[in-house]
């Protein structure tokens, strides 16, 4: 169901239904060696001011040069967000004070932005589809940063992010949950990630996001809206919604009014506060840049960028789920990030059955992968022990819970996964004389239980649990529960 007010989205209250109402607009640093008007470095964590050019310090005379590269990558951007990309768009001047800013306007893009409308789909879990609008996407120069925590009683300015090229990605405001805000931001930051324009680490502030929440009852006009500032985290993104929402429907319901305004959330606390009063585009006093001509594109330009795209996140989603028929949420997960992809793509190509690839990767291994906190690529368990070791379950060589100790004794000696079973002695036990043994042993040593389970046969589960103990769960679970079955005369069921 598109865009729609799915009722499992309503916030529940004594007075009525809440409809919640979420558009969000995402800053994304464009991947590139320059900045956006200059030809100073963009590299982060550098010497504070070393890459600072004299257009970023905006001395008096000095004139920005649009670095093509900028413009390619956002023109890219807005053809993997399916978007209108406009061959002809403006600079304007923004302006405003901040000690950050030595301009004292930033260099924007007002009325005529280099992309238009678009679209991001979302796989929720549950299967449900949400499709997100795009309005826009324009380029804007980022500005430097105020550092108050290096002395008492000054505070300094670092122009090293002064003028690196920002992509400014504007939603509709279509988003009806904070589940689906968060996916939202996944989902830009996997494309961005995909195509190369935006490297997407939110810790280095490469990707953040600005809020703009209202409340509103089902099928009503829009409600006033605050917009939370400058978001720098998935979870963060959800939590400030969780909270902002719920302090707007204690305000609505006490008869009180949202007054339109900017809020920031503090991470400590989980709460969101005033900032400042909502400004209006008029108080920019935004005018065509006179500094800059418009930017013109060929046709030519852009379908050669067009013709270069790499497989996106969608599309590969839509290979995924018809080579293999799996479900469109598990498989939203597996393409999120590209390496993600290549490795599942590899386990299956390896001859690992696609469901169960699908269910392993996504579980036991991504499981441990953030357990450890270290990064996808670095994982000690490679694609090919992964083969292996879900081969073995699915021969009946070792069963599923020894398939996980298996995979951690992998993920901590790097051996191989068979050499590791014939040395440990892991090998599932099949045979049934063994088996017999061990059950003979506990029907012997627990009279009483073995007398009670012909009444209740649900009890059965519990031995089968202590033969599995017994055999430290190497023995096969099938022919354990038909051995117990034939000796404590439990009919099949
Ligand atoms: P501004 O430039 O002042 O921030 P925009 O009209 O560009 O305002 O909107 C900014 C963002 O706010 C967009 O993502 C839009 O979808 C969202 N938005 C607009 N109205 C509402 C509303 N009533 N509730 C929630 N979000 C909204
Ligand atoms: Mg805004």
């Amino acid at each position: 169901m598109a865009n729609s007010a799915a009722s499992s989205n309503l916030i529940k209250s004594e007075t009525g239904d809440w409809e919640l109402v979420i558009g969000l607009e995402v800053h994304a640093q464009v991947t590139s060696k320059a900045k956006l008007f200059s030809g100073a470095a963009t590299k982060f964590g550098a010497e504070p001011n070393s890459q600072v050019s004299l257009v970023d310090a905006a001395m008096p005379g000095m004139l920005p040069v649009i670095n093509k590269e900028c413009l390619a990558q956002a023109v890219r951007t807005g053809l993997g967000l399916k978007a209108q990309v406009n061959l002809r768009s403006v600079f304007d001047r923004k302006n405003y004070f901040y000690p950050d800013l030595p301009q004292g306007y930033q260099i924007s893009q007002f009325s005529q932005p280099i992309v238009g409308e678009g679209e991001v789909v979302l796989n929720m879990e549950g299967g449900e589809t949400v499709r997100i609008g795009i309005e826009r996407l324009h380029l804007e120069q980022d500005a430097g940063k105020s550092l108050h925590d290096q002395d008492p009683k000054s505070s300094y300015v670092d122009l090293n992010r002064s003028g690196v090229a920002l992509m400014e990605i504007v939603s509709n405001p279509d988003i009806r949950s904070a589940r689906q805000a968060q996916a939202y931001v996944t989902k830009i930051r996997s494309i961005l990630r995909y195509l190369g324009t935006c490297d997407g680490n939110m810790e280095e502030g490469s990707l953040r996001a600005d809020v703009n929440v209202s409340m509103r009852r089902p099928g009503a006009e829009l409600g006033t809206r605050t917009e939370i500032k400058n978001i720098n985290s998935i979870r963060f993104i959800g939590q400030a919604i969780e909270y902002e929402s719920r302090r707007q429907i204690e305000v609505l319901e006490g008869g009180g009014e949202i007054t339109q305004e900017t809020r920031l959330f503090d991470t400590k606390t989980g709460q969101t506060r005033p900032m400042r009063s909502k400004e209006e585009a008029h108080d920019y006093r935004y005018f065509p840049d006179p500094d800059l001509l418009p930017v013109e594109l060929s046709r030519e330009f852009v379908d050669r960028l067009a013709e270069d795209l790499p497989e996106l996140p969608d599309q590969k989603t839509d290979r995924f789920m018809a080579d293999w028929g799996l479900d469109s949420y598990d498989v939203e997960l597996l393409v999120a990030e590209k390496e993600r992809a290549d490795y599942f793509e590899e386990m299956v190509g390896g001859g690992a059955a696609p469901k169960q690839a699908a269910n392993w990767l996504l579980n036991q291994h991504l499981g441990r992968v953030n357990k450890e906190g270290v990064a996808f690529e670095d994982a000690p368990v490679t694609a090919a022990a992964n083969i292996s070791i879900l081969k073995m379950v699915d021969e009946g060589t070792i069963s599923g819970k020894i398939a996980k100790e298996l995979y951690d004794l992998v993920w901590e000696t790097g051996d191989d996964p068979a050499k590791l079973v014939e040395e440990r002695g892991l090998r599932q036990v099949t045979d049934t004389v063994a088996i017999e043994k061990v059950v003979d042993e506990i029907i012997a040593a627990n009279p009483k239980q073995a007398g009670q389970v012909k009444a209740k046969p649900q009890t059965l589960g519990w031995f089968v649990g202590q033969v599995m103990q017994k055999t430290s769960g190497k023995a096969n679970p099938q022919a354990v529960n038909a051995i117990l079955r034939e000796k404590l005369e439990i009919a099949e069921d």
